[in-house]
């Protein structure tokens, strides 16, 4: 029988997707729609994925609807892992160690490095006691999104050999570099202007089998997303990428068209998005 982390299932599907040479999406939802959706579209490409929320579900909407997303999750023909994205607040971390996430990723990349590492050491401590594998954010990633605090410090590069001391002292399973990417909409010049390549590619050659996530990947460049995938890059987190599209739906029907048809609308233009995001990643034909 499997043990951690090898039973857990982000560690499985992140860990084929690096023997495989992919990338898996990992939805950003708020709501059931943004749930159904992404599970359709995984199914209907055979692909494995992850669905994940912020704290501010667990707050919000509440226990059961977390329970909710979980089933739904563990219920789909490809596997799909439930997650906690951005958990910057240490008493939320505590609260999601004892709901059903498979893999929570804790921000607390504000803090002290030394206490960062304590603080991480110890919450990957009480995951595995709990089957939880943990995503980590190593230096400081800029910018904000809908449901995470704006960062208004000035971003903090991941400095290679730092992370690979980071991922041997704390025990997480991925690692979410900063390497110039942004969280919400790019500067001018966008991602090409931005992303350090050459930082990314370092940050892999000193840990290698790390798992990369990257985060920011608002808006698409379909080269420079290939390129960070052959460089390691295994879960890569989509929000805004699918959020446009379907609330570009929701504002040119509402109060013309049923809930019913509104529902299946909406949900069939995420659906459509998810899709294409699974295929610009490679993870289609990889459940
Ligand atoms: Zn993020």
């Amino acid at each position: 029988m499997a043990t951690y982390p090898q039973n857990n299932r982000t560690w499985q599907i992140l860990n084929a997707a690096e023997k495989g040479g992919y990338a898996v999406p990992a939805f950003n939802c708020y709501n059931a729609d943004g749930i159904l959706g992404s599970i359709r579209a995984a199914e209907k490409m055979n692909s494995p994925a992850m669905i994940e929320i912020f704290p501010f579900s667990i707050h919000f909407h509440g226990k059961s609807f977390i329970e909710f997303a979980a089933n739904a999750c563990h219920a789909a023909k490809v596997p799909i892992s439930f997650h906690l994205d951005h958990c910057t607040v240490k008493t939320d971390v505590f609260l999601a160690l004892e709901l059903p996430f498979d893999s929570i990723m804790v921000d607390a990349s504000s803090e002290d490095p030394e206490e960062n590492v304590t603080f991480v050491k110890h919450i990957a401590e009480l995951a595995e006691a709990r089957g939880i594998t943990i995503e980590a954010e190593m230096g400081r990633i800029q910018g904000g999104e809908d449901g995470v605090p704006a960062v208004e410090m000035e971003a903090l590069y991941t400095e290679p050999e730092f992370a690979a001391e980071f991922m041997r002292r704390t025990g997480v399973h991925y690692l979410a570099p900063s390497f110039g990417n942004v969280h919400g909409p790019y500067p001018p010049g966008g991602p090409e202007k931005f992303w350090q390549i050459d930082r990314l590619e370092q940050i892999k050659a000193h840990s290698p089998g790390t798992i990369l996530v990257l985060h920011g990947a608002y808006p698409i460049i379909p080269d420079l997303f290939q390129r960070v995938i052959t460089l390691g890059v295994r879960k890569v987190n989509l929000n805004k990428n699918l959020h446009d599209a379907y609330l570009n739906y929701l504002g040119k029907n509402i109060g013309k068209v049923e809930m019913t048809g509104l529902q299946e609308g909406s949900i069939a233009v995420w659906e459509e998005e998810a899709c294409k995001m699974i295929k610009l990643l490679g993870s289609d034909n990889k459940a």
